[in-house]
């Protein structure tokens, strides 16, 4: 799958200060948001920029080191036609109502036009304080702003919606966390940061009228398709319920775990947003909980496609008003299970490289977990290499077969499988492509993003250039990489990833 070409054309934005900026978002009532300036940060420096994401802006990667640039995307400078912005909402944090939480940190500068005919809304994270700060600082660490650039990117390229990440630029300032860090902002792109939370704000508030306009607002921007309906906020729901569900099915894949997925974190769009605690799975283990602040488990990986559905309903609480009645709000959350099923289900089946439907299908995907689950094997390395497994030959297995403990056990369930690949007379040069084409080789494993957040903390970037390097093309072979792919290293298992942030 190959990254599309960085833009080119003519339509080249070389200045960031005149960048054209409008900003549908405020076009909403004055009670949605609060226009305000970002607060500087002293000395900044360019610790990453994604040519991809830029391409989609038409800005030209290469002004990125300049004054300009960096300025402009640090909050230290305003493009012209830029009127700064933070965001209200709230939200359910740990299935417990929060109330007010809204743009801690995150600064809308506006919306560009996309190369694609779309827009795009660019955010400052970690720009200064916000009315909605509450008790945070309004800033971001550079390891935490890292981390949300380069997964972002890295989701984007294996195909699974998200939020993009334009750049991250960093300063010596100090920020106080569980120790002192410094101080960075990440630039964000996604035609829209509305969350659920947004919708959750109006509703416990009681002010439907608001909730109304931006319901209206989102299906007007964001779901014209939806407009004719005879209840389109029944729609919206069906929709959004129907995205989250694939969503939920396109992260359990990937063993992606979001790690705190509060209503106020989940996009109106099903994007993937707010990279925080994230992990990719290694070692399989269902309950594995990437957040370690997360005790009773959450947001674990089994818990996932579970928790969507939560928040689905926390979604359709809020906009019940609008909905009208009970029973067409069920309706319209109704499908979850079927959805999620059916792309899940699809997505599993893209893995193993099988292009029927068999009746025990099934079956062979749970024995499939239950060998990852008792020998914790790695579960990006074992779906790639399975799709060197060749149907009448085992001699091609042992890579793949090193990965278990019991041996025995993989033996018993490869010969399960090598058996249904028979049954649908599956030859093994054209399995290995599609294989190779859905099982990503390099995911941003915590050791490799660490690895880089070390090295930048001693203002060498490379690292992450590197990673973004690799990343952008995560299901192609890059031999000349092949260490990125490894199990992660000993050191490794000690790494804790918290929510502080
Ligand atoms: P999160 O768990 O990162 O999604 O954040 C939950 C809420 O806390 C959001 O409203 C954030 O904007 C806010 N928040 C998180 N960190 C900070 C910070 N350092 N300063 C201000 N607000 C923050
Ligand atoms: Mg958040």
């Amino acid at each position: 799958m190959n990254a599309p070409a960085p833009f080119s054309g003519s339509g080249d934005h070389t200045d960031a200060a005149s960048l054209p900026f409008a900003n549908a978002f405020a076009t909403l009532p004055p009670a949605f948001f609060t226009r305000l300036q970002p607060t500087p940060l002293p000395h900044p420096y360019l610790v990453g920029v994604s040519a991809d994401a830029a391409a989609l802006i038409g800005l030209d990667p290469a002004v990125a080191d300049s004054d300009a640039f960096i300025d402009i995307f640090t909050g230290n400078a305003i493009a012209q036609q830029s009127k700064p912005l933070a965001a209200v909402y709230s939200g359910h944090q740990f299935g417990v109502w929060a109330g007010q939480l809204g743009d801690g940190r995150a600064i809308l500068l506006g919306d560009l036009p996309a190369r694609d005919g779309s827009r795009l809304e660019l955010q400052l994270k970690g720009a200064g304080l916000t009315p909605y700060s509450r008790m945070g600082d309004g800033r971001a660490v550079l390891r935490s702003s890292i981390r949300e650039f380069l997964c972002s990117e890295a989701m984007a390229a294996l195909g699974i919606p998200t939020t993009r990440a334009l750049c991250v630029t960093g300063s010596d300032a100090q920020v106080r966390r569980e120790t002192v860090e410094t101080a960075a902002v990440a630039t964000r792109m996604s035609p829209s940061f509305i969350r659920f939370g947004s919708f959750e704000h109006w509703y416990y508030n009681k002010r439907h009228d608001e909730l109304k306009l931006l319901a209206d607002n989102v299906i007007a921007n964001f779901y014209p398709e939806l407009l004719g309906e005879d209840n389109p906020y029944r729609s919206l729901l069906a929709e959004v319920t129907r995205r989250t569900a694939h969503l939920m099915a396109q992260w359990q894949a990937v063993g992606f775990m979001h790690g705190v997925m509060n209503t106020d974190n989940m996009s109106i769009l099903g994007l993937t947003l707010d990279y925080g605690p994230f992990g990719f799975m290694e070692a399989f283990d269902a309950r594995h909980i990437c957040n370690h602040t997360d005790q009773q488990g959450r947001y674990s990986y089994q818990m996932q496609p579970r928790i969507g559905q939560w928040n689905c309903f926390a979604l359709g609480q809020a906009l019940l008003p609008l909905i009208g009645s009970v029973e067409d709000t069920e309706a319209a959350l109704a499908s979850y299970d079927a959805d999620f099923a059916a792309k899940n289900d699809a997505l599993l089946h893209a893995k193993l490289g099988l292009t029927t439907r068999q009746p025990d299908d099934d079956k062979l995907f749970e024995a499939m977990f239950a060998i990852l689950q008792a020998g914790h094997v790695d579960f990006t390395l074992f779906f790639r290499r399975l799709g060197d497994l060749r149907v009448e030959s085992n001699a091609g297995d042992e890579p793949l077969r090193d990965l278990f403990i019991e041996r025995a056990a993989f033996d018993a369930w490869a010969q399960q499988y090598r058996a249904r690949l028979r049954h649908e007379n599956s030859a093994d040069a054209a399995r290995k492509l599609a294989m190779d084409a859905t099982n990503p080789k390099y995911v941003l494993r915590n050791y490799l993003a660490q690895v880089a957040i070390d090295k930048a903390q001693q203002k060498d970037f490379s690292e992450i250039a590197k990673l973004q390097h690799i990343l952008r093309r995560p299901f192609d072979e890059q031999p000349e990489h092949d260490k990125y792919a490894d199990l992660p290293p000993d050191w490794a298992g000690h790494l804790e990833v918290s929510c502080s942030s």
